[in-house]
């Protein structure tokens, strides 16, 4: 076991604050990784306050991970000191179920080991997330990043880009596709850039009005500010996709209603429950799915698609010191589009 520094909360009103952590040596399958940034999602600050009742404290949150690789286990053939390597959210799962061996890791029906508010399959020891120098990863469950993508703008794309990659190419985001995004966070950002990576018409559909300037930046085609009923009423029946990344409760109905015959709405927005209507559905036989991250393999795909495409996270770098700050920043909206922390800020304050 190594010691190393970490930040951890401790209860779901304490601030996030130093907490050393024990990093297990790599086994003959692991890979050591020096963590170099670590994003921060919308899901870190719904775990640390308990918002889906499900937290274990203390919690080192961070499933955004990009970094190096430190050292490697006797029988790892896929990777070498020193490559460049990302962990998303989960850690490992049973490896046998029939969702492990689709590749879709994250529907293991033993339940995924999550990166962090999670346990080993031991079932006893705590997973501890990105918000710290080092992690230990069982290869099978680390990306190789490519190297054209610039570490800090990849983090994001662990989770926040896979999150969105994911339900757009399953529901075929693509060439005469017209495409809305609902919330214009770090989701909903990527959602932005992938969608039009894609080729597909995007709209951002957000409540903030001030987000029409920087939706157009990102490469939207349109905005509609949702509190404008009018605005809403001229798109009606207009959409063949909508990717809701809104984080706080809002009107499923409402954007259903968006929706051109047989179109879909794809939730991966995770806000307290909302209300729904059947006629939402049943007028123009819409369809109403959620999507869950992605598995390793397309997680593999959608690193190698943003390289190929030019596609990385608009960032703004902090130190883990500003942690709690920016956790009051998101939760205000005020983030363009995503908090990363650089970890050399917290290897500098245990030298
Ligand atoms: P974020 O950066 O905070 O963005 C959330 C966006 O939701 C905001 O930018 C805002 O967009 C909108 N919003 C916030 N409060 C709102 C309100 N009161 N009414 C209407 N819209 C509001 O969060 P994120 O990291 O993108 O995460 C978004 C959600 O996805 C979270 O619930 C997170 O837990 C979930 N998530 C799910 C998965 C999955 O696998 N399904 C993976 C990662 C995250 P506008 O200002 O543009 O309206
Ligand atoms: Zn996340
Ligand atoms: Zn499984």
């Amino acid at each position: 076991m190594t010691q190393i520094p970490a930040y951890a909360a401790h209860g779901p009103k304490t601030p996030l604050a130093p907490f050393p952590i024990e990093r297990r040596e790599p086994g003959p399958h692991d890979i050591a990784i020096d963590i170099a940034f670590c994003g921060i999602c919308h899901s870190d600050l719904h775990q640390v306050r308990d918002e889906w009742g499900r937290s274990i404290f203390p919690m080192v949150p961070g499933h955004e991970i990009v970094g190096t690789v430190q050292a490697t286990g006797g029988s790892v053939q896929r990777f070498r000191v020193g490559d460049g390597v990302g962990v998303g959210c989960f850690v490992d799962s049973c490896r046998h179920c029939e969702s492990c061996r689709d590749g879709e890791e994250q529907f293991c029906a033993e339940g995924m080991t999550l990166t962090y508010n999670g346990y080993e399959r031991d079932g006893k020891t705590p997973t501890y997330g990105g918000y710290s120098t080092r992690i230990v990863v069982n290869e099978n469950y680390v990306l190789r990043l490519p190297d054209k993508l610039p570490r800090e703008r990849a983090a994001p794309l662990l989770c926040a880009g896979i999150t969105t990659y994911s339900p757009l190419r399953r529901h075929g985001a693509g060439p005469g596709r017209r495409v809305g995004v609902l919330g214009l966070g770090g989701l909903g950002h990527m959602a932005v850039k992938l969608a039009k990576a894609m080729g597909a018409h995007v709209t951002v559909l957000s409540h903030s009005a001030g987000k029409r300037e920087g939706a157009r930046m990102l490469g939207a085609d349109h905005f509609l500010h949702t509190a404008d009923a009018d605005a809403l009423k001229k798109h009606s029946g207009q959409f063949d996709l909508l990717l809701d990344t809104v984080s706080a409760a809002h009107d499923y109905n409402a954007a259903l209603d968006l929706l051109r015959r047989d179109g879909t709405l794809v939730l991966v927005g995770v806000p307290p429950p909302s209300p729904l209507a059947a006629g939402s559905l049943i007028m123009k036989r819409r369809h109403l799915t959620g999507s869950l991250i992605g598995g390793i393999r397309e997680t593999q795909e959608m690193l190698d698609f943003c390289a190929a495409h030019g596609v990385a996270a608009d960032v703004e770098v902090i130190p883990i010191q500003k942690v709690n700050q920016a956790y009051d920043r998101m939760e205000r909206g005020d983030v363009h589009y995503r908090f990363v922390i650089d970890l050399e800020s917290l290897r500098q304050a245990f030298r």
